[in-house]
């Protein structure tokens, strides 16, 4: 065995705190960090519903300053993170404090970081190429989906490319990370089912990837057995079990996906994404069945593992009738959540195939780390797939 291949590499957040109500612990966290003056970033929707005024309150009584920067959107650009930028570096600011989604939180680690590291955002999109940590963060999910509070990673939307990228750093994470189910309990069905499957798909790609390793794996089959069980719930009833759960499932996939990295699956969400204004979840889950498919015959060792985790009992059962278990629970899982399982189905045009299957090759970081080498014309052959479905489909 050579060794030398085996070379892993671990990256968590100082701090992590989940719970129902650990939200209420934002000010005094905030204290242990130092400083007075607050910059808290969110959107305009949460602040409607109301979700950040306990947060606020909870700084504000702690004695802080706090200055509140809304205007994330969804999904957001490069222009954005510029905008963020400005905003933190007109004001002295001591701290970052992101309350939100995915969008929010990767916009707070954006305006962490550019206090410290000076010129436009853009130059720093890319792995490693940030230059200095940034000012403290406590990032606080209100979706259970993108694990942002615990990864490294904050991606942006190259709109005139018509496809995302991200700052990749170990300055992106979190000094704490304050996960509360509480925070999700105003999730819509549609944003509920979408930002899991987001979790999901983490939680498969970071067992599939070619960098997975004893602590992903681990973090990963986990998360899997919580998401495919919690899930389904959490979109038709939104109980507070459910949301605890996949509160817990998302930020345990987070830690998979930061240690070992999405593959196949990401890339095809990309290639489509942003060309046709899908949400990130939506696109990920749309291509994970489509993506384990592809990958199965390279990593036949995890198949039964995966199985197990879905709540599919191996025993008596050959991997290639494990393997179609899989695929199926996944599309059904789709449907559960009302989500479309071919492309066809979100619009995208037929002799549109050819374009996204060209784009997908070009996100050559996540192919990279797939498991599988993937050629033209099995990009081609996989896109057609995901467009029309596959002929088994249940
Ligand atoms: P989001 O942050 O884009 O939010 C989607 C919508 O849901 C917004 O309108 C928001 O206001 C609303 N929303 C959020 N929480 C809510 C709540 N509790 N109640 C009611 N409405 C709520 O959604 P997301 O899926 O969490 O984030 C997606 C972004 O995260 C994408 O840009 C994606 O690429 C990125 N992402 C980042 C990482 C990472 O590690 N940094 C990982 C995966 C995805």
């Amino acid at each position: 065995m050579d060794l030398s291949e085996k070379f892993y590499n671990f990256q968590f957040p100082r701090k992590i705190i989940f719970g129902v109500d650990s939200s209420r612990k934002v000010g005094s966290e905030a204290k242990i960090l130092g400083g007075s003056r607050v910059l808290l970033v969110t959107d305009s929707n949460l602040m409607r519903i109301g979700v950040v005024k306990d947060v606020e309150d909870s700084l504000l009584g702690e004695g802080f300053d706090v200055e509140v920067f809304s205007d994330v959107e969804a999904e957001p650009s490069i222009e954005l993170a510029e905008a963020v930028a400005e905003a933190a570096r007109a004001d002295r600011y001591d701290l970052v404090v992101g309350v939100g989604g995915g969008s929010v939180l990767d916009i707070a680690k954006i305006a962490s970081i550019s206090v410290t590291n000076p010129g436009p955002i853009r130059k720093y999109v890319g792995v490693n190429l940030l230059v200095r940590p940034g000012i403290p963060k406590i990032l606080m999910p209100t979706t259970a989906g993108t694990g942002s509070e615990v990864t490294n990673v904050a991606v942006v939307t190259l709109l005139d490319e018509e496809t995302k990228s991200a700052i990749i750093s170990p300055y992106m994470l979190s000094d704490v990370a304050i996960v509360d189910p509480k925070l999700t309990y105003s999730m819509p069905p549609r944003i509920t089912a979408s930002t899991g499957l987001d979790a999901l798909s983490h939680a498969v790609e970071a067992l599939m990837a070619v960098n997975s390793n004893p602590i992903s794996n681990g973090l990963a089959l986990q998360s899997i057995e919580i998401i495919v069980r919690h899930l389904p719930k959490s979109y038709r009833v939104g109980d507070e079990e459910s949301r605890f759960y996949m509160s817990l499932g998302s930020m345990v996939a987070g830690m998979a996906l930061s240690s070992s990295g999405a593959c196949l699956g990401h890339a095809l969400a990309y290639s489509f994404s942003v060309t046709y204004k899908i949400p990130h979840g939506i696109s990920c889950g749309l291509s994970l069945p489509y993506a384990f498919k592809f990958n199965a015959p390279a990593i036949r060792h995890r198949i039964p593992q995966i199985a197990w985790a879905m709540g599919i009992d191996p025993k008596g059962r050959s991997l290639e009738e494990l393997e179609e278990a899989v695929f199926i629970r996944l599309l059904t899982l789709l449907d559960e959540l009302n989500v479309p399982k071919r492309l066809i189905d979100l619009g995208v045009q037929r002799n549109d195939v050819e374009r996204i299957a060209r784009k997908l090759l070009t996100f050559t970081r996540l192919i990279q780390r797939n498991p599988r080498i993937i050629s033209e014309d099995d990009a081609r052959n996989l896109v057609m797939e995901m467009w029309s479905g596959p002929d088994n489909i249940p």
